[in-house]
């Protein structure tokens, strides 16, 4: 993905500008101003309005459904960097592409390969397979989340030029995403309700090779609660070909639509005609060392109800402090295709480093080490954990 700065949105309107002009006034205003100064203002001047958005945003107020397990997640993001750099084009790829196919039909879900060809900013033709990965594909009431799989060919952030070409392992940028929505996957299997395929297949395989791990896990205890059953289906996709957008080393003119090659297909030609959900989350490097998720600009424009749902569940759940409600910055990520062509408002979870003079992203956004050494489980237990929050919610 790649930063956008504010300047150049061609998409945003006059109206929108004033949005977040009322949005920056009100973030400003909430710490001098009491709750209920604010609650009395919002009644009285959108009183419609508000009752939508409160019907949009509820979270149980308590922590609800299983406790997500970093150590698998953790587990799930090494297995996929044991393959190696999983670039477009490579047996790594394909290796792995299959392994995560295998993974989610051991938990239950309906996958379906979705499998095509793309042209790179290069020429290049990438053999792409979006994998998309359902649970209970039967109901109609959905929820998408999603993250890119593929790793990016050239580590040209890399402060060593004669690492520009290297390929990226993308334990943060591509596995991180994948290995939560797994540990996701075997939670839905596990604790779904209904939906849930029994235990015959259960193994502690999953964990076992990351519970030696000294690291202290934040997951409050309290969490492992019974889970109520879902009513409703959830989509895991993982999207191909994000990252393969125009190097920084190359010359060739471009713009964002060289990123984000598989969403871009999936939104154009979703894998069931007519596909829609109620709404989607992509999760795009959700494992780092001191990560923080400010709210996305794209995302806030596009589906301000969802970040508001998804922050208030972190907060819900003690992991408040890795979701700042503050503004980040706009990305051309995987959520715009499916915010501007599937019509399905989509949030982007990614980390944002205002201080990182390396980069924005972090300091191992399209390095080399970009490896496992640099993953923490604290951060895959925040996400994992607003995100069952969220869909226990539901
Ligand atoms: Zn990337």
């Amino acid at each position: 993905m790649i930063t956008e700065i504010n300047d150049i949105f061609t998409e945003i309107n006059d109206l929108w500008m004033r949005k977040i002009s009322v949005a920056r006034v009100f973030s400003h205003l909430l710490p001098l101003t009491s709750y209920l100064f604010i609650s009395l203002l919002l009644l009285s001047s959108c009183g419609l309005r508000k009752q939508t958005a409160t019907n949009d945003n509820a979270v149980s107020a308590q922590p609800v459904g299983p406790a997500f397990c970093a150590d698998s997640a953790y587990a799930f993001c090494e297995a996929q960097c044991d393959f190696g750099p999983r670039t477009m084009n490579s047996q790594a790829h394909d290796d792995c592409g299959a392994w995560i196919m295998e993974k989610f039909k051991s938990y239950g879900m309906s996958v379906t390969p979705q499998q095509t060809l793309l042209k790179g900013y290069d020429g290049t033709m990438l053999r792409a397979t979006n994998i998309i990965a359902s649970y209970r594909p039967e109901l109609t009431d959905r929820i998408l989340i999603c993250a890119h799989w593929d790793s990016r060919p050239w580590a040209d952030n890399d402060p060593d030029e004669a690492n520009h070409r290297k390929p990226v392992l993308a334990a943060n940028d591509g596995a991180s995403g994948v290995a939560v929505m797994l540990e996701l996957a075997r939670l839905l299997r596990e604790y779904g309700g209904a939906g849930a395929r029994g235990h015959e297949n259960t193994s502690a395989a999953d964990t076992s090779r990351a519970t030696s791990a000294s690291d202290s896990i934040l997951a409050p205890p309290h969490l492992r609660t019974p889970a109520p059953p879902l009513t409703l289906g959830v989509d895991f996709i993982c999207f191909d070909a994000e990252d393969w957008g125009t190097p920084q080393w190359d010359d060739t003119p471009s713009d964002g639509d060289t990123w984000a090659l598989g969403a871009q297909y999936w939104a154009a030609n979703p894998h069931v005609d007519g596909y829609t959900a109620r709404y989607g989350i992509l999760l795009d490097m959700v494992g780092g060392q001191g990560a923080q998720f400010y709210q996305e600009q794209q995302s806030l424009q596009y589906a301000r109800s969802i970040v508001d749902k998804v922050w208030r569940a972190s907060q819900v759940v003690g992991f408040g402090s890795f979701f700042p409600s503050r503004e980040g910055v706009g990305i051309t990520d995987d959520h715009l295709p499916v915010n501007r062509v599937a019509k399905i408002p989509c949030i982007d979870i990614i980390p944002y480093y205002p201080d990182c003079p390396q980069s924005s992203f972090g300091p191992t956004w399209h390095t080399v080490n970009d490896d496992m050494a640099h993953i923490d489980r604290n951060t895959l237990q925040a996400v994992g954990q607003t995100l069952i929050q969220v869909l226990w919610s539901e």
